[in-house]
C-alpha cells in the first residue's frame, strides 16, 4: 500500500540537497567543476589536491583572477554567476561555467573553506561555510587567486556516499577529468595529487604534444599525429560559420581496448558523445583490428551561437545546430590526417626484415610535429610519407606469396593474400552501398547445422548476412539451408567462413557485423599465400592495389606493402 503525504513545498535544504543531487555525483563532479571555475578565471596554473578518495579532502588552488572580497559570499547562493547576465548570453556561451549552481551545490553537501584575493586588493578574504551556510569570515594574506578546499563530502548525505564505487574508481574518475583538462588546456600548468602521491603534472608549454606526453606516456606520444588545422564552412541560413578542428590522434599501429582514450572538447569544454566517438572510429575503419579503438584529442572550435551548452545536468552533452557539419568536419580532418601520415613500412635492414613481423611500422610512423625531447629514435622527417601507391612494374615473384616490384624510389614487396584483401574488401564495401552484391546460386541447396550458441549468432547476424548475398532458410532444428552464397566465394571454402564467423564472437551491434562480414568474406576470398600467379594476374593485382583508397594496409590494419627506397639501398650497399 502506497502510504500517501499530503502535498507540501520542500524546505529549503531539502530543495538544495536534492538540486545539489544533479551537479555533484560523485568527488570527480566537485573537481571538474572546480577545475572549471579556475580555467573560467583564466589561471595558468592549477592545482588539485586530493585524500581520502575526495572524501575527505579536494582542494584546488589556482592564480586565476580571484573574486572580490564583496561577492565572496554571494558566489555560494544559487544562481550567483558573474559569466551570464540575460537570456541572450545563453545563446553564446564562451565560459565553461553559466548556471551558478556549482558553488551553492557542492556547499550544501560539504564543508568549505574559501581563501580569494583579487587583483588590486590588498588582502585576501577567508570564508568557511557549513553546510551551505556562512560560519566565518576573516580577511586572509593570498596573492591573486583562489583556493577552494571541500571537506567531508556527503557526510550528510549517506545515501550519496553509499553509491561511491571503491577508492580506486573514485581516485581514477578524478585523474581522467583532470587529464582531459590538462589536454584541452595544454598552456595551463596541471598538477595533481592523490594521496601524497604526484599523479600528473603538465608544464603549462601550451604545446598539446607536452600535455599527450604527460597524460598518455611518451610512448604513445611518438605514434600520435597532430591534426593538422583544417577549418571547413557551411551556409546556415544567411550566414556561413566556420568550424575548426585541430587536436592530435594516434597512428593505426596504436590501439587501445576501448574507446576511453578519445577525447573531445567543444570550444575547450569537454564532453562526451557518442556520435562524434562513431565518427572518428569511421574514419578509422579498416585500419584496426575488430575490438580496437583508436587514441584521438579532437578540438572543436566553432562559434559559440552554434552550439547549445545547456542541455545536460553536467553540461556533459552539448547540441550542435549543424550536427551533420560537425561530425562531416571530424571524420574528414582525421581521415585526412590518417591518409597524409600513414607511411608504407620502410624497412632499415632489409636482412632483418624478412624475419620481423609487420608491427615494424610502428617505430616509423612520422610525426607531423617536431619533437622536443623524444629524439632518441633517429629522425624520419626526411621520408615523405607517401599517400598512394605509385604506379609499380613487376619484377618476380617471392615464395609464391610476395610480389617484388619497382617503383620511382625503390624496391617495393607486395604480400599477395594482404593486397588482395584490401581490393576485395573496399570492393565489398562499395558493391554493398550500392546493394550491388553479386550472388551465385548453388545447384543443390547444402544443409548448414549449427551448435545453440552458433544458433544465436546466426540470428543476430542473419540480416547482414543475407545483405551480403547468403541465402539462409531455416530448415528444422539449428539446421539451415544455404541456396546462394557471394559470388566471391564461389568454389572457396564459405562453409568454413560461416563457422568461423560465427565462432568468433558473440556479441555486437549490426555495425560491427557488417564490418565482421565484410572482413572475413575478403580475407576468404583473397588469394592465399603460397598461390602461384602469372605474370598478368600479378600485373593485375598490383594494378587494382595502386587504385584502392587505403592501398598500405590490409582490413586487419597489417601492412600490405613493404617499401625500400633508393636511398636506403644504397646505405645497405654503403654506397652513400
Ligand atoms: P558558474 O561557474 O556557473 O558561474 P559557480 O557556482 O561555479 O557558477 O561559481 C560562481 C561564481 O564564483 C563564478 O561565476 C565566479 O564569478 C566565481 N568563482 C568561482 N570560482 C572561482 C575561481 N576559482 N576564481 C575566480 N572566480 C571564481
Ligand atoms: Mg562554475
Amino acid at each position: 500500500m502506497i502510504n500517501i503525504m499530503p502535498i507540501k513545498v520542500l524546505d529549503q535544504k531539502v530543495v538544495s540537497q536534492i538540486a545539489a543531487g544533479e551537479v555533484v555525483e560523485r568527488p570527480a563532479s566537485v573537481v571538474k567543476e572546480l577545475v572549471e571555475n579556475s580555467l573560467d578565471a583564466e589561471a595558468s596554473q592549477i592545482t588539485i589536491e586530493v585524500r581520502g578518495s575526495g572524501i575527505s579532502l579536494i582542494r584546488v588552488t589556482d592564480n586565476g583572477s580571484g573574486i572580490p572580497s564583496s561577492e565572496v559570499e554571494v558566489a555560494f547562493s544559487r544562481y550567483a554567476t558573474s559569466k551570464v547576465s540575460s537570456i541572450d548570453d545563453l545563446e553564446s556561451i564562451s565560459s565553461l561555467g553559466f548556471r551558478g549552481e556549482a558553488l551553492p551545490s557542492i556547499a550544501a553537501v560539504a564543508q568549505i573553506d574559501i581563501v580569494t584575493c583579487c587583483a588590486g586588493e590588498s588582502a585576501g578574504e577567508h570564508l568557511s561555510l557549513d553546510n551551505g551556510v556562512v560560519a566565518s569570515r576573516a580577511s586572509q594574506g593570498r596573492s591573486q587567486g583562489t583556493t577552494i578546499t571541500v571537506r567531508n563530502l556527503f557526510r550528510r548525505v549517506p545515501a550519496r556516499l553509499k553509491f561511491l564505487k571503491s577508492p580506486a574508481t573514485e581516485n581514477s574518475h578524478i585523474a581522467h577529468v583532470v587529464s582531459e583538462y590538462a589536454l584541452a588546456f595544454p598552456g595551463v600548468k596541471f598538477t595533481l595529487v592523490i594521496d601524497g602521491r604526484s599523479i600528473l603534472r603538465t608544464p603549462g608549454s601550451g604545446q598539446l604534444l607536452d600535455s599527450v606526453i604527460e597524460v598518455y606516456g611518451i610512448e604513445a606520444a611518438k605514434n600520435m599525429a597532430e591534426i593538422g588545422s583544417r577549418t571547413s564552412e557551411w551556409q546556415n541560413g544567411k550566414t556561413a560559420p566556420s568550424i575548426s578542428i585541430t587536436g592530435m590522434i594516434s597512428s593505426p599501429t596504436m590501439s587501445r581496448s576501448n574507446r576511453d582514450y578519445l577525447s573531445f572538447f567543444v570550444n575547450r569544454r569537454l564532453i562526451v558523445s557518442r556520435s562524434l566517438a562513431w565518427a572518428v572510429e569511421e574514419a578509422y575503419h579498416g585500419l584496426l583490428m575488430q575490438g580496437k579503438h583508436p587514441l584521438a584529442i579532437i578540438n572543436i572550435s566553432l562559434p559559440p551561437n552554434e552550439v547549445d551548452v545547456n542541455i545536460h545536468p553536467t553540461k556533459a552533452e552539448v547540441k550542435f545546430r549543424n550536427e551533420r557539419a560537425v561530425f562531416g568536419a571530424v571524420q574528414k580532418a582525421v581521415r585526412a590526417t590518417l591518409v597524409e601520415l600513414a607511411p608504407v613500412p620502410r624497412i632499415e635492414e632489409i636482412a632483418t626484415a624478412f624475419n620481423r613481423p609487420p608491427v615494424l611500422s610502428q617505430e616509423l610512423w612520422t610525426l607531423s610535429t617536431k619533437p622536443t625531447d623524444l629524439t632518441t629514435s633517429p629522425p624520419v622527417s626526411q621520408q615523405t610519407p607517401v599517400t598512394s601507391l605509385p604506379a609499380l612494374r613487376i619484377l618476380g615473384h617471392l615464395s609464391s606469396s610476395y610480389i617484388v616490384a619497382e617503383g620511382p624510389d625503390g624496391l617495393y614487396l607486395i604480400d599477395q593474400h594482404a593486397a588482395h584483401e584490401r581490393i576485395v574488401y573496399e570492393k565489398i564495401k562499395q558493391q554493398r552501398s550500392l546493394q550491388g552484391i553479386e550472388i551465385q546460386g548453388l545447384l543443390e541447396p547444402v544443409p548448414f547445422e549449427v551448435s545453440p550458441q552458433q544458433d544465436e549468432v546466426l540470428k543476430h547476424s542473419y540480416q547482414e548476412l543475407t545483405e551480403f548475398g547468403f541465402s539462409i532458410e531455416p530448415f528444422g532444428d539449428r539446421t539451415y539451408l544455404i541456396r546462394a552464397v557471394p559470388a566471391l566465394l564461389d568454389k572457396k571454402d564459405w562453409l568454413g567462413m560461416l563457422r568461423e564467423l560465427l565462432d568468433e564472437s558473440s556479441g555486437g551491434n549490426k555495425g560491427d557485423w557488417t564490418e565482421r562480414i565484410a572482413v572475413s568474406l575478403a580475407c576468404h576470398s583473397a588469394v592465399r599465400a603460397g598461390q602461384a600467379l602469372n605474370h598478368e594476374e600479378m600485373r593485375e593485382l598490383v594494378r587494382q592495389l595502386e587504385q584502392a583508397n587505403l592501398p598500405r594496409t590490409c582490413p586487419h590494419g597489417r601492412p600490405t606493402v613493404i617499401h625500400l627506397s633508393s636511398q636506403q639501398l644504397e646505405r645497405e650497399f654503403g654506397r652513400s
